[in-house]
């Protein structure tokens, strides 16, 4: 198992780590202890830590980053690693992917502990009060000044790890606030469904970036699909709206022809009968003037006597 524990200084990192080293059987890889032993040996990387430490600063991520790469290569770091204080800065969390990817191994969960940074200092002074009273050493950073500068780092510098470790679905966020006990259960709850996670067949284990493939494939198959269906829909609906028209106007033909004919033999038929209506209308005319302006005189018996004699007369 290989993680790594986030959250600020003071938020109880180092007490967590140590319960899930006894639980997982995995090493503690503290860069803040390496550094501070690295000071005390006085190594040329002590040397230049020493002052940055002790002013609550950051050691150049090189310097961390090369003591990180030596320390994963040996062997109680073969079972698997806490990382604890480190990474600190997204170009250390870049580094340590690119370092684990060469060496063919994966990041297994991010545990951040959130706190509330006004209880984080309070707890720090009552510690550092506890510790001096019991005549203990404190540690040159560990003053409420330097916690201040260390917090102000914290939120500049290592805070957007929360979010380069979201994006990658690796986070877990446990409230840090609880009791030391609460927050144990808490983180070992994590890591159980890890572990089961982990042991469940690979084949009902399909990876996230598998999955999203094939959701992405079938999605791009039914798209090309509908997109040939419509073209194909569009095709018939082309032809059979011809096929309409040509019906049509297949049927529409004779009726047409008809029309026509019947239109222009109407024509003839209209202009004969306009023609024979006006000859018609001469004739009457011409009768007209001949008979009809003369008015019928009644053959009365008086005109017949006058005809009669006329005619013996004649
Ligand atoms: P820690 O014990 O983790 O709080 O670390 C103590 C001090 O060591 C820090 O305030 C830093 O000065 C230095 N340090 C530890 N880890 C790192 C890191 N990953 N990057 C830079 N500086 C670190």
């Amino acid at each position: 198992m290989r993680l790594i524990l986030l959250g600020p200084p003071g938020a109880g990192k180092g007490t967590q780590a140590q319960h899930i080293v006894e639980r997982h059987g995995v090493v503690q890889l503290s860069t803040g202890d390496m550094l501070r032993a690295a000071v005390k040996a006085g190594t040329p990387v002590g040397l230049k830590a020493k002052d940055i430490m002790a002013s609550g600063g950051l050691v150049p991520d090189e310097v961390v980053v090369g003591i990180i790469a030596d320390r994963i290569e040996e062997p109680d770091a073969k079972n698997g690693f806490i990382l604890d204080g480190f990474p600190r800065t997204v170009p250390q969390a870049e580094a340590l992917d690119k370092l684990l990817k060469s060496k063919g191994l994966a990041l297994d969960a991010v545990i951040e502990l959130r706190v509330n940074e006004g209880a984080l200092l309070r707890r720090v002074e009552t510690r550092i009060a506890e510790m001096k009273a019991r005549g203990e050493a404190v540690r040159a950073d560990d003053t409420p000044e330097v916690l201040s500068q260390r917090l102000a780092n914290y939120r500049a510098q290592t805070e957007p790890l929360v979010d380069y470790y979201g994006e990658k679905r690796k986070l877990a966020t446990i409230d840090g606030m609880k009791s030391i006990e609460e927050v144990t259960a808490d983180i070992k709850r994590v890591l159980d469904a890890l572990s089961e996670s982990a042991a469940r067949p690979v084949k009902s284990r399909k990876p996230a970036a598998k999955k999203a493939k094939a959701k992405k494939a079938a999605k791009a198959a039914s798209a090309g699909r509908s997109a040939k269906k419509a073209k194909a829909v569009k095709k018939a609906t082309k032809k059979a709206a011809k096929t309409v028209v040509k019906k049509a106007a297949k049927k529409a033909a004779p009726k047409r022809a008809a029309a026509q004919k019947a239109k222009k033999s109407a024509k003839p038929a209209a202009r004969k009968a306009k023609t024979a209506a006006r000859r018609g209308a001469a004739k009457g005319a011409r009768r007209g003037s001949k008979a009809s302006s003369r008015p019928v005189k009644k053959v009365t018996k008086k005109r017949a006597k006058a005809a009669g004699r006329l005619t013996k007369r004649g």
